[in-house]
């Protein structure tokens, strides 16, 4: 599906896009303001000459194959995210899953992930944006287990961005939540939207969601197999930390933590392993079914 000639120039845009450092001004966009930006060609040969085909490794020249994946462990450091009725940390949880998930890729050929946090330090949500862009990374997963207000809520969640509002109240809640941990920081956000010009480009952004959508039902097609789903299907919502518009984002809410039962697998090294070999097995075959 990524031979033909319009798959191409979108994923030279998104490339160009990539490398423009354009998406610095998203955090500050609401869902609303997505759906009026308009396409805007990027300036330059500059950023052309920094374009790597989308797979293949810019470092060796050679035309193997490297996939390159961001996985962003939610919160950290003075944001612990969700706090379970035994006092687990979301924060805690997130990372483990996280490095589980590096380590089960890394064993196959052509991977190359990272972590947006390696410790437990706090980080900006455009700032996890930005990390994944300079990783150049194809694909972002931020991985979370969070809370909701009922605490029989349970069962795993994937989310994609929306640019039209949110797919249900589920998701409409989980955004807030999520977005506010940028109340964490004392950055301007609104300042670096401004230099920007609030620049989008709506071709790209719509392709990558697309394919955010493919990349969560391919997740969730794996995790269903080891745990109950709170929703069968992709769910949809302005999280700042999906905003960028040339990599496929989607956040994964692995398990509710205030709900008691999955507060104690959400404990456990078994849970916590069998989750993240369910994501990298959907990690893995989205990149099959993308170069198919
Ligand atoms: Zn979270």
């Amino acid at each position: 599906m990524s031979t033909s000639n319009s798959d191409k120039k979108i994923s030279l845009l998104r490339r160009r896009l990539l490398f423009s450092g354009l998406s610095l001004c998203l955090p500050a966009l609401a869902k609303e303001e997505f759906a009026t930006l308009h396409f805007i060609p990027a300036e330059s040969s500059r950023v052309a000459q920094r374009s790597p085909s989308h797979h293949q490794s810019s470092r060796s020249g050679s035309r193997e194959s490297v996939k390159r994946v961001m996985i962003d462990p939610g919160h950290g450091g003075k944001d612990p995210g969700a706090i379970g009725h035994r006092g687990s940390e979301e924060k805690h949880v997130v990372l483990e899953i996280a490095q589980n998930i590096r380590t089960l890729l890394k064993q196959h050929k052509g991977y190359d992930v990272k972590l947006t946090r390696e410790v437990d330090e706090f980080i900006p949500l455009y700032k996890r944006i930005e990390i994944a862009h300079q990783h150049n990374a194809d694909i972002f997963l931020s991985i979370h287990a969070d809370g909701f207000t009922r605490p029989e809520a349970h069962g795993a969640s994937v989310f994609a961005l929306s640019t039209r509002g949110a797919s249900s109240t589920l998701a409409r809640y989980m955004a807030s939540k999520e977005n506010a941990a940028d109340d964490f920081t004392d950055i301007d956000v609104q300042t670096r939207d401004t230099a920007l010009q609030r620049v989008l480009f709506d071709l790209v952004q719509h392709r990558t969601i697309q394919d955010s959508l493919k990349l969560g039902q391919h997740i969730i097609r794996q995790v269903k197999a080891v745990h109950p789903m709170h929703s069968q299907h992709t769910e949809q919502a302005a999280f700042v930390v999906l905003k960028s518009p040339s990599v496929p984002s989607v956040l994964v809410e692995t398990s509710f933590i205030t709900n008691p039962n999955e507060e104690v697998l959400l404990g456990t090294q078994v849970f916590r392993m069998k989750i993240a070999h369910a994501i990298a097995g959907g990690i893995m075959r989205y990149f099959a079914h993308a170069v198919a």
